[in-house]
């Protein structure tokens, strides 16, 4: 056994450049939730700085094993029978000693990386290297895996990671993946508030899972690429880091409805396309939002991003197969599908138990603005309606022309209180409806709105029947309102 002071003939000593590169290991290497690839990792650098074979050995179940190995030779000899392993020598005592120890055929260097008693870990290079001690102390010490055990939240994070790729195997429909992803999320990175974005076919971003506030609030936003931090942060693919949202120029506090002061926005990323942004605000733990908590996300959302990937590629050969079912005219759903559609998620009612809501939408008085304005205009109106009505929905809503100038909305999981928002939503955006060419300054649409929901087990023709008397009643009241079907089908009073 040599001591720093006194190198044996054999002994290896490093040079300058290398004990440089060596302080530096902790920093090379990438923040990753896998023990076992970080300390591949790890040997794998540390063998190509010193040129020499290094393993790193732990103690499991009073039984040494090897980890990772930079290479397989020379072998590490870790089976003994009988008698204390060498090793056992680096656990005795807390700190990180170094240490040669000698076998019948060569010297190794023992350096302990953790000295916990019940789990050791034991760095260990081929040679001599005793006379730098203290660089590979302080090497042991940069890394301190006990720090990176306790300190971090990485096998909460795997936990979490599993958790959720488990949980979106058994997930389809866009709001269900929203809702799932982010639970998790909020378990990663514990925070008060948090949205996720998922962008659509024609680009613009469409919120379809909060947490911490109701989705009613934000679903039929549309959040253009580019536009705002979502819109930002889905454009460059970047993570976007505000510590202080009050010293950030461009980002006015007053007007954020947020608590504190910090946030983050980072993108779900498939390949070289951003699928969407989760926003995360009003941090629960200590502090602003850190750039831990940026790396614990990209752990998180990788599965993430798979999922929203699967369900981008099922809506879109949806759209294909959707061509034949598309009203030339007003870009909506036409007949034929809706029932078809309406039918299948009733059916999806029954197995989930959710409900589903229907809003039936008649123009008021259409016959009296074609003769008025002709028929070409009374034609550009559906059109523009149909715009309306399709941005005034959450994203999985179907939009659907029922015939004429009569829409129809369906919204799974709807309730009387979401779609009775979303009604006089529609009903106020068609009221407030201009064109503005100058012979058409006159033309005013209003809309009368009857509104069911189906409790689950109820038939189509059943909930399109509520819808249709809640929509006459709102004609004979006045019209440009919005009706409700009761729960046993009276309609409500206005
Ligand atoms: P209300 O619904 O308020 O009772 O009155 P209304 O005048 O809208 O009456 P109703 O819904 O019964 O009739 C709808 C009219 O809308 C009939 C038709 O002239 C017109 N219309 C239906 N489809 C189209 C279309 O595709 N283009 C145009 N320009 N007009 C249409
Ligand atoms: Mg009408
Ligand atoms: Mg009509």
């Amino acid at each position: 056994m040599s001591s720093p002071d006194d190198p044996g003939p054999c002994s290896r000593r490093l040079s300058p450049e290398q004990r440089v590169a060596l302080l530096e290991v902790r920093h090379r290497i990438d923040a990753t939730d896998q023990p076992r690839e970080f300390l591949q990792e790890l040997v794998t650098l540390i063998g190509e700085i010193v040129g020499a074979k290094v393993g790193v050995a732990g103690k499991r179940d009073g039984a040494w094993v090897v980890a990772a190995e930079s290479s397989s030779e020379p072998p590490i000899a870790v089976h003994r029978n009988g008698g204390p392993h060498p090793f056992d020598r680096m656990s005795a005592t807390p700190g990180h000693r170094v240490e040669l120890c000698r076998t019948s055929d060569r010297d190794w260097t023992l350096i302990s990386l953790a000295s916990s008693p019940s789990a050791p870990v034991v760095l260990i290079i081929d040679g001599d290297w005793t006379p730098c001690a203290l660089v590979f102390r302080d090497l042991a010490r940069s890394f301190s895996l006990e720090a990176r055990e306790e300190g971090s939240s990485t096998p909460a994070l795997h936990a979490i990671t599993q958790h959720l790729t488990r949980a979106l195997a058994d997930t389809s429909g866009l709001a269900a993946v929203g809702e799932v992803v982010l639970h998790h999320v909020v378990q990663a990175v514990p925070s008060g508030m948090a949205s996720l974005a998922v962008a659509a076919s024609d680009g613009e971003l469409s919120i379809v899972a909060t947490h911490g506030y109701p989705r009613a609030l934000v679903e039929h936003l549309r959040i253009p690429a580019g536009s705002g931090v979502i819109g930002a942060v889905h454009v460059s693919r970047i993570p976007l880091l505000v510590p202080d949202v009050a010293a950030t120029p461009g980002l006015d506090r007053r007007r954020s409805r947020y608590r504190t002061g910090s946030f983050a926005a980072v993108p779900i990323v498939a390949g070289a396309e951003s699928l969407g942004v989760v926003s995360l605000t009003d941090r629960l733990n200590p502090g602003p939002y850190t750039a831990d908590d940026l790396a614990a996300l990209a752990v998180l959302l990788a599965p993430a991003a798979l999922a929203l990937g699967r369900e981008r590629v099922w809506r879109e050969a949806q759209a294909y197969a959707q061509a034949a079912v598309i009203d030339p005219v007003s870009g909506l759903f036409n007949r034929r599908y809706f029932q078809a559609r309406l039918d299948e998620e009733l059916q999806r009612g029954i197995r989930q138990l959710t409900s589903v809501a229907l809003l039936m939408v008649d123009l008021d008085g259409f016959k009296s603005i074609n003769d008025r304005f002709g028929h070409v205009a009374g034609d550009l109106v559906i059109r523009d309606i149909s715009e309306i009505l399709r941005r005034s929905v959450r994203i999985f809503d179907v939009c659907t022309r029922f015939g004429g100038e009569e829409f129809a909305v369906m919204m799974p999981g709807g309730t009387v209180e979401s779609a009775g928002t979303i009604a006089e939503r529609i009903r106020q955006r068609v009221e407030a409806y201009q064109r503005s060419e100058s012979d058409l300054a006159d033309l005013r649409v209003t809309a009368s709105i009857g509104v069911a929901v189906s409790p689950p087990g109820m038939t189509a023709r059943e909930l399109i029947e509520r819808a249709d008397r809640a929509l006459y009643h709102a004609k004979k009241q006045g019209k440009n309102r919005v009706s409700t079907a009761a729960g046993d089908g009276t309609v409500l009073p206005n």
